[in-house]
């Protein structure tokens, strides 16, 4: 399933390379962060290789985030946390420092004053014609691999 291509999630996923486990199944590998932004700060991981979301046909993405969404409860219950945030990041403009897909799942605290979507951008006014015409492009782009690997028809 792991490929030998030098990457350190692959390697964690294998057992090469040690890591705090929480959850394991045939598809995703469960394991505390090194570096924690509260305890239980927890990765969640496909078993084979890709770099971005992109990359996973719908299925693959389906699996990762189900299971996910499954080791999830665990983490909010096992620390008790107040809320749980759900991060991913794909590309270094959105902070991907490792390139293997990754889900955050970070137990969250009232005490720390929630921070919404201001934690991760600062809300940004664009004129009405900008987000028409983005809309538009998204719109026109969705069922549209830019790999064209896969057409998707919802
Ligand atoms: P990202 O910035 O979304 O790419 O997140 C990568 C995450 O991987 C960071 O939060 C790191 O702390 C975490 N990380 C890096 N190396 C390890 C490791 N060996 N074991 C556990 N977590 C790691
Ligand atoms: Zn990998």
């Amino acid at each position: 399933m792991n490929e030998d291509n030098g990457c350190l999630f692959c390697k964690i996923a294998s057992g090469e390379i040690p890591s705090k486990k929480v959850y394991e199944d045939e598809k995703v590998f469960a394991f505390l962060d090194i570096n924690p932004r509260n305890p239980g700060h927890t990765l969640v991981i496909p078993k084979k290789h890709f770099t971005t979301i992109s990359d996973m046909s719908e299925e693959e993405y389906g699996e990762l985030f189900s299971r996910a969404k499954y080791v999830a409860n665990g983490v909010q219950k096992g620390t008790k946390s107040d809320g749980l945030s759900v991060v991913q990041s794909n590309g270094k403009a959105a902070g991907q420092v490792v390139t293997h897909v990754h889900v955050h799942l970070i137990p969250r605290y009232m005490s720390e004053g929630p921070v919404s979507l201001e934690g991760v951008l600062s809300v940004k006014k664009f004129p009405d014609e900008t987000l028409d015409s983005v809309a538009s492009s998204i719109k026109g782009s969705i069922g549209k691999s830019s790999e064209k690997k896969e057409e998707y028809d919802f």
